[in-house]
């Protein structure tokens, strides 16, 4: 994915500390046939020619072994290791599509939710986050939370490593905020409280594929307007969605600790709502409470 030219957020705010590290962003080799399959993929589902994005692809992949740098900690300022300047300019890039199209297509105006890396625990309006949680956002403070040590994990235990992969999840959180911005995560909580809980637990499945589907719509912007997606990208960001599915997730005998672990679709459901939006680009086509069969 290309991230560098997304400029950086101002709303993430730094309390790890000790600084980063620990993060790489595994570079991509040369186009085999794999590789042209999933942009003829890409391709399809972002309605593009392939042969461009393939170009386009081609150059992109030069002049990209950029040196993975890992700067001393720095207790504060600037963020200048290589996990925060990524995790920065992906909200950036979520602000700036989100800014302008949540208007355009709900008529509603958009406000930047806030993000804190931090490491190990920390507090939010909603509770104590630990890193074991994975990352959430709290509504209460409209705030996404993240460990970065959460993209490590990914890499290693789900095999589900890769930037874009990790776009998505910030993607997906964010795509929370979009909800709490656009009045639904109110209201389904209240519904929740009126409900059973296996009644509960399935409206939370659909605030889960929603904000799938809204990391989806990200993506399609983003890409229209930065060319972000590269080679693989997409089966990337898929990969993570059915490698974090609850059933998937169920497997797996120890690692993160989801709260919400059985609430968030099966990974093919998830695949298939995060293709949704990347598909449609529009907001409208997310609304999961819409449809009798997710
Ligand atoms: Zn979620």
């Amino acid at each position: 994915m290309r991230w560098e030219d997304f400029g950086q957020s101002v709303n993430v705010e730094d309390r790890r500390g000790g600084g980063g590290g620990g993060f790489g962003i595994p570079m991509g080799g040369g186009l085999g046939i794999g590789t042209i399959i999933v942009l003829t993929l890409v391709g399809w589902a972002l309605g593009i020619n392939p042969a461009i994005l393939i170009g386009g692809a081609e150059m992109v992949g030069r002049g990209r072994e950029a040196s993975i740098e890992r700067p001393a900690p720095r207790p504060s300022g600037p963020i200048e290791d290589e996990g925060g300047r990524f995790v920065s300019a992906i909200l950036k890039n979520t602000e700036d599509v989100w800014n302008e199209l949540l208007p355009a297509q709900t008529g509603k105006p958009y406000r930047e939710p806030k993000l804190v890396i931090f490491s190990g625990a920390t507090r939010s309006r909603c509770g104590p986050a630990q890193s074991a949680m994975g990352p959430f956002y709290c509504p209460l403070d409209q705030t996404v939370y993240i460990d970065l040590s959460f993209f490590n994990e990914m890499q290693r235990k789900f095999r589900a490593g890769g930037d874009f992969a990790y776009a998505y999840v910030i993607a997906h959180e964010v795509g929370h905020h979009v909800e709490n911005v656009l009045g639904l995560l109110e209201r389904v909580q209240r519904r929740q409280r009126e409900v059973s809980q296996v009644e509960a637990n399935q409206l939370s499945v659909r605030v889960e594929l929603m904000a799938d589907c809204l990391a989806g719509v990200w993506a399609f912007h983003s890409n229209q307007r930065w060319k972000s997606l590269e080679e693989g990208d997409v089966e990337e960001a898929m990969n993570a969605a059915a490698a974090i599915g609850d059933d998937r997730l169920q497997k797996q005998s120890q690692g993160y600790v989801v709260p919400d672990s059985f609430t968030h679709g099966s990974s093919a459901q998830r695949t298939r709502w995060f293709m949704q939006g990347l598909k449609s680009g529009q907001v409208q086509s997310c609304d999961t409470f819409r449809v009798s069969r997710l």
